[in-house]
């Protein structure tokens, strides 16, 4: 019988690819055909976890697959993915970042075009509902705030911060101004680890929009804000919270959906409202859309909401930007 599923498998089982292989066990329509990692007692145990195979050879998994996750460290998701797209002609979801280098990026992208093949990657914050929300609004951003801090441990410390968190925020940056970098300045420092453990970058694009982004992963706690202001709007989003709070500047405020409270105020003897809206977000496992989002990709219903162009590029300003520290250190 031919089985009209969506066959997968995972190469990489550890911390996160334990998640994706749960996921795509629990997906509907989908059929999660085995798993691969070098470490086979870690592989065998996820596979029993999800009542799958564990493969001894990647390619072994490869060859039955339409889609593959890859979810093993960065250094090796070059080498993964060209083996599945090139080798096998599996569609492949990249976990972030989607490389190490641009070039071997954009070879990626080169070899996937012309197969039709998908390169999804885990920026998993674009799913996120406290950012999602802000599609419904005309967004024209002139400053844009992002902080991200982290407890210190161990897992990511293996990269720079600006590799490991800022590069979550630079791609969130890129889809929500649409225009092209024109300079960066950052600056950074060691404190525990022997690379670069608190980060800022200040990009401003051609369009005349500033951002700040700070990244630290010696906190106390962890926290992932973004400020946005524009003109008549100002945002906060609470990534970690998943909450949105909007101010917008108003002549009539019964024009604003769902608007909690307002503030009157004059300006230029014009009256005006200062209006707050707070949407009410359904919450869900980003991971589980990421798959979700992933196996619709393949079957044609959808596209990526990260494909691999859009990586590459957020991977581009990354690597300028822990250059620049790196520099600036010497
Ligand atoms: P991990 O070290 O916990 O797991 C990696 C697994 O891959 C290990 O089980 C290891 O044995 C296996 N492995 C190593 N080389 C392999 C190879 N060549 N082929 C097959 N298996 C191999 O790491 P992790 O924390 O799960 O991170 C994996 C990837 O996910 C990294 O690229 C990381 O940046 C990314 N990540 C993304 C997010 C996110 O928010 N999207 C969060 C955490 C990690």
């Amino acid at each position: 019988m031919i089985s009209e599923k969506t066959k997968v498998g995972v190469i990489g089982v550890g911390h996160l690819g334990q998640h994706h292989a749960k996921h795509y066990h629990f997906q509907d329509g989908t059929n999660l055909v085995g798993v691969y990692d070098t470490d086979s007692n870690r592989g065998e145990e996820i596979a029993k976890q999800y009542n799958t195979k564990f493969y001894n050879k990647p390619s072994d998994l490869m060859k039955l697959c339409d889609g593959i996750s890859v979810v093993t460290p960065t250094e090796s998701h070059y080498n993964v993915a060209k083996m599945a797209i090139g080798d096998f002609n599996c569609h492949v979801f990249i976990e972030k970042p989607i490389t190490e280098t641009i070039q071997q990026a954009n070879d990626l992208i080169a070899l996937a075009k012309p197969k039709n093949k998908i390169i999804q990657v885990g920026h998993i914050e674009r799913l996120n509902p406290a950012l999602r929300v802000l599609e419904q609004y005309d967004l024209n951003p002139k400053f844009i705030e992002i902080q991200r801090l982290a407890p210190y441990t161990v897992r990511g410390t293996d990269v720079p911060v600006v590799l490991d968190l800022m590069i979550h925020d630079i791609d969130i940056l890129l889809s929500l101004v649409k225009s092209d970098v024109k300079s960066i300045h950052a600056s950074g420092v060691s404190i525990i680890t022997d690379s670069v453990d608190i980060a800022n970058a200040r990009i401003r694009f051609n369009n005349g929009t500033v951002s700040s982004i700070t990244s630290s992963r010696v906190a106390k706690d962890r926290v992932r804000k973004i400020k946005l202001f524009q003109e008549n709007l100002y945002t906060t989003i609470d990534l970690l919270m998943e909450q949105t709070e909007i101010y917008s500047i108003t002549n009539d405020p019964s024009l604003i959906p769902g608007v909690l409270k307002t503030e009157p105020f004059t300006q230029n003897n014009t009256d005006k409202h200062i209006a707050y809206q707070k949407p009410d977000l359904e919450k869900h496992d980003l991971l589980g859309l990421e798959i979700k989002n992933f196996i619709g990709s393949i079957k044609g219903q959808e596209k990526p909401i990260v494909n691999g162009v859009e990586a590459r590029n957020a991977l581009e300003v990354v690597i300028k930007i822990n250059n620049m520290i790196l520099e600036d250190l010497k």
